[in-house]
């Protein structure tokens, strides 16, 4: 395990030596066998496979597993009775699986009712669901509130289905039960929190669902060996009625959520996106443009759409909270998309490895960004007599971290935060962080008395 301690007194970067020490291709292995380990699981809303799918990542980290009631009422929205499925075909006269939910499971609409009958071909074709411009592909489709059954299968599949009798069965259960989800947060040194979410009822999809979920649990693993600032909690919850269900519940502590991520689609070799927030200038939407603006990577930004993932309910009006949305391509924006091409080959360790360290990039800044003062305001101090221009490397880097200084001298008023400085200097947030930490170590900068004390406070401190 990764031990870093950043902390008040010493004043450490807080990410620096994680972010030194994790093997981006290491990490991006690990997180690609997790997902083949996730990928046979048949994920739902609710159920078994969602338990079962939590109690591997349990293997990282100790995730909570909670569970709530079917019928609970949260906001506008009721918990759904639980599904659960054991086997599901179309079975022709010659005994044939034609259709078989062994094979894949997404052959069948997701929380199917149970069905076991014979019929015709032509009394079947209202329930089979195919992709005719993508013959190969089998479709990924759900019916999670209104009660049916149907079966999605690839095009060339139902082109060889002759007329004929067949057997329908599915053999599912949707009966009052629970709503499962995971939580894992890890105390940092304030109460403060950074909330990342991601969703975890996409049965066999790799790049929608299970990329987040691996991700989110390296990142709280990495997260669990440091002392941060913040405190972390780690959500996988079933898209909507999970956040939603989350939301209703933990009312109370809201407040003390500070920044955010939706965490989707983090697996494929497309550019980074980042959706911002409905608040469009927070905090976590500045940090995340500007890792990005410095990652020597393409990327694109979206404005707040009230559709897409949980940021969704995170961004609902009545909630608001200052949560994004962290993806490489969007929902929607490729072609194998909700359907059996999201598979093993669309996802590679390498994208995986690349999206977990851009995402610490980001934990970086929110964990070390904060306003400071210049003790010395009163034209520039002399830097040279301080020995700090000694302390650096090569003549480029050097060049760099004194004019970094230059700006953080200038800005640091009390009012700009090193972000703020960032962004405007035009200078990576690393090199602004490693000259605050140069000049505070000689006594130039300080924090202003009147930044708040609810982001200072340290645990046993009164
Ligand atoms: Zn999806």
């Amino acid at each position: 395990m990764v031990v870093i301690a950043g902390s008040r007194e010493t004043g450490d970067p807080f990410m620096t030596d994680v972010l030194k020490v994790i093997d981006p291709n290491a990490e991006g292995e690990i997180a690609y066998a997790l997902v083949e380990r996730l990928y046979p699981i048949c994920r739902s809303i609710t159920g078994n496979g969602v338990r079962r799918s939590l109690r591997v990542l349990r293997e990282i980290i100790p995730l909570a597993m909670r569970e709530v009631i079917s019928n609970t009422p949260v906001f506008d929205w009721t918990v759904p009775d639980e599904w659960n499925i054991r086997d599901a075909y179309i079975m022709n006269e010659a005994g044939e699986r034609v259709v078989d939910f062994r094979k894949s499971n997404l052959h069948v609409l997701n929380y199917s009712v149970p069905v076991n009958r014979m019929m015709s071909l032509a009394e079947l074709r209202p329930h089979l669901f195919t992709i005719p411009e993508a013959p190969r592909w089998i479709p990924y489709r759900t019916s999670y509130y209104q009660k049916d059954w149907g079966f999605c299968l690839a095009q060339q599949q139902l082109d060889r289905l002759k007329d004929g009798e067949y057997h329908v069965y599915i053999d599912s259960t949707l009966h009052p039960g629970h709503l499962t989800y995971g939580e894992f947060r890890i105390q940092g040194q304030t109460d403060d929190e950074v909330l990342i979410s991601c969703h975890s009822c996409h049965p066999s999809l790799c790049n929608d669902n299970l990329s987040g979920m691996v991700i989110a649990a390296r990142m709280a693993l990495l997260l669990q060996g440091t002392s941060p600032r913040y405190s972390y909690r780690f959500v996988w919850v079933p898209g909507t009625i999970g956040s939603i269900t989350w939301l209703a519940l933990n009312e109370a502590i809201l407040p003390q959520i500070k920044h955010g991520l939706v965490l989707s689609c983090l697996g494929d070799p497309g550019k980074f996106t980042y959706k911002r927030s409905r608040r469009g200038d927070a905090e976590i939407d500045r940090t995340v443009e500007h890792v990005l603006a410095h990652s020597g990577n393409e990327f694109n930004i979206l404005d707040f759409a009230p559709y897409g993932y949980d940021e969704r309910q995170y961004c609902s009006p009545g909630i608001n909270l200052p949560v994004g949305c962290f993806m490489r391509t969007p929902n929607g924006c490729y072609p194998e998309y909700h359907t059996s091409a999201d598979d093993l080959s669309l996802v590679t360790p390498t994208a995986l490895g690349e999206s977990l360290v851009q995402l610490l990039r980001v934990i970086r800044v929110l964990e070390e960004n904060r306003p400071y003062l210049n003790l010395n305001p009163t034209c520039e101090p002399q830097l040279g007599r301080r020995g700090l221009y000694r302390q650096m490397g090569g003549a480029k880097d050097r060049a760099m971290l004194e004019m970094a200084m230059l700006w953080v001298l200038n800005f640091s008023d009390g009012e700009h935060d090193l972000l703020d400085i960032a962004v405007r200097s035009g200078i990576p947030f690393e090199q602004i962080s490693q000259a605050t930490q140069s000049l505070r170590e000689a006594g130039l900068l300080d924090w202003p008395e009147n930044y708040t004390t609810e982001t200072q406070r340290i645990p046993g401190e009164k």
